[in-house]
């Protein structure tokens, strides 16, 4: 990503926000698209996303891409919104015996990589079970 890309695009990392196809309500994160990649439109709205949902499924990563190597191993998890939109997105925060299928999660806005060349550190949102105990 170059240095001109990263501040153009800036308010799209600091929001939980995307663009919903006007047809099929594909979504699509941070950038606006070209083409729907599910019905081939090329229509979108804005959308801001609500900040907690349920995680539905989860992966572990223990090879990733180069750029994320230093945060190995780290957690991917589905997560279903409460407007029903699916996101994946990078779990923080958590033990790994809270990780379950259907618990609440919640959005925080976390660093998620340093973009080597520039030192650029982008920041972006992560989720992280939602504490219930007290
Ligand atoms: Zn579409």
């Amino acid at each position: 990503m170059r240095v001109t890309g990263y501040w153009r695009n800036i308010s799209f990392l600091y929001r939980l926000a995307g663009w919903k196809c006007t047809h099929c309500g594909a979504f699509h994160h941070h950038y606006k698209p070209v083409i729907c990649r599910r019905c081939r439109s090329r229509e979108f709205t804005q959308v801001e996303l609500p900040g907690s949902g349920r995680l539905r499924a989860y992966t572990v990563i223990r090879s990733p891409p180069k750029e994320f190597e230093r945060y190995a191993p780290y957690s991917i998890g589905l997560i279903e919104l409460e407007d029903g939109t699916k996101i994946l997105s990078q779990l923080t925060d958590f033990k790994e015996d809270e990780l379950r299928d259907g618990i609440r999660v919640e959005a925080v806005f976390r660093r998620v990589r340093v973009n080597g060349e520039q030192g650029i550190i982008e920041y972006g949102y992560k989720f992280r079970p939602v504490l219930s105990r007290s």
